[in-house]
């Protein structure tokens, strides 16, 4: 699903396989190397994308999937952890074939070429999360 090097302590680079969705791999790798707090960076090239708006009107949310080839002109992120899980919050950048770019907050991205990542954890740190009654975001809380 992805190699990595530990390029300094709690810092890592990481080359996603090829067709893995990202938000997956990234997931698995913070399982497997413990991160519950951290930023994450990178770019590489998707297939398809799923982008996540909340309508601050209605808070629903409305997801919408665009299947072409994009370069990730952009992914930023953090992780944080919600009921002792890792837990991503993701953006992204991505421009399509005619240079434009679109982007938003990301659900799932499918890798049509490379993703290169750059994690850097936070460790014996509590990041965690608490859903907001009145947004219905899980927002950032800091009590441990
Ligand atoms: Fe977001």
């Amino acid at each position: 699903m992805y190699q990595y090097k530990e390029v300094k302590e709690n810092r890592f680079v990481l080359s996603l396989d090829n067709h893995v969705e990202v938000a997956e791999a990234l997931q698995a790798f913070c399982r497997e190397k413990g991160i519950l707090a951290g930023m994450v960076s990178g770019l590489g090239a998707v297939s398809e994308a799923t982008f996540r708006y909340l309508d601050p009107n209605t808070l629903k949310y409305v997801d919408k999937t665009f299947r072409e080839q994009m370069e990730i002109t952009n992914l930023t992120g953090n992780i944080s952890q919600k009921d002792g899980q890792p837990y991503l919050h993701l953006h992204i950048t991505a421009s399509r074939s005619d240079y434009s770019c679109i982007g938003g907050h990301l659900l799932t991205a499918r890798i049509n070429g490379a993703c290169e990542l750059y994690v850097e954890a936070f460790p014996n740190q509590f990041v965690g999360r608490r859903q907001d009654p009145e947004t219905g975001i899980n927002l950032y809380d800091f009590q441990d």
